[in-house]
């Protein structure tokens, strides 16, 4: 299970400093939720873990390991993205087995993989399609399961229900959660800006505003205890 901290990070592009001193500890195989209005840095938060950005300053440590230089592809990290970033040209197949070939695993074992993630997210009769010929949920799911064949231990979800319709979410919430109970020892970051995805996912919730992390606690504290009036109105504002 992995552990993942964040000491002081900060991060800027250019002169307009994005992240402020965040100093996160998350344990090993817990759902962290992180929540904040659009733009209060967020993706960044979730980019710099994941290595598709560079720290400015501070440290990343997973498993108590500096992270800061290494690899994304080394970092044992799985992510998916609001806008799924299926290949357009390549099956389901294809786009879940493309990283695995990369990373030189058997066709035996990438076979094996696929098909228990495709069970998993009950996209198994999907496998010869092209993302265009898959609904917006499904693609998702093809997005998520290809993120599991990849066994990270660390799992990092940006918004990926916001493309879907409000049924779809729903269900596609629940997928999630089962996930988490599914994969135990993997830690998950869960960022949105929807209250009930908080509320209803998260182990932790992590409050962003502009850079700076307002308060982390249980949705039960955050929501009892607010630390401030803006947490208080995020927390508890109506939809
Ligand atoms: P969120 O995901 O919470 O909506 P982001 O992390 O995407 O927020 O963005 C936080 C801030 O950083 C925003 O002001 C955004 O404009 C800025 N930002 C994000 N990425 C870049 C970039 N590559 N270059 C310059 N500014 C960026
Ligand atoms: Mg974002």
């Amino acid at each position: 299970m992995a552990s993942v901290e964040l000491k002081n990070v900060c991060k800027s592009f250019g002169t307009v400093e994005v992240l402020r001193d965040v100093n996160l500890a998350l344990e090993g195989g817990e759902f962290v939720v992180f929540v904040g209005p659009s733009g209060c840095g967020k993706s960044t938060l979730l980019r710099l873990i994941a290595g598709l950005e560079d720290i400015s300053d501070g440290d990343l440590m997973i498993d108590g390991q500096r992270m800061n230089d290494v690899l994304p592809a080394k970092r044992g990290i799985s992510m998916v993205f609001q806008s799924y970033a299926l290949y357009p040209h390549m099956t389901v197949f294809e786009n879940m087995a493309f990283g695995l070939e990369q990373a030189k695993l058997s066709s035996d074992e990438i076979k094996a993989r696929i098909a228990q993630a495709a069970d998993m997210l009950q996209i198994s009769d999907y496998m010869e399609r092209k993302p265009r010929q898959l609904s917006g949920g499904q693609r998702q799911r093809v997005a998520i399961g290809r993120a599991i064949t990849r066994q990270p231990r660390v799992f990092l979800f940006d918004e990926p229900l916001s493309n879907l319709d409000a049924a779809l979410r729903v269900d596609t919430r629940l997928e999630i959660a089962a996930l988490h109970k599914r994969l135990a020892d993997t830690t998950m970051i869960y960022v949105t800006h929807d209250q009930v995805e908080a509320m209803t996912l998260a182990d932790r919730i992590v409050v962003l505003n502009a850079g700076n992390v307002e308060q982390v606690g249980t949705p039960l504290e955050l929501y009892a205890r607010p630390a401030s009036q803006f947490v208080a109105g995020f927390i508890g504002s109506p939809r």
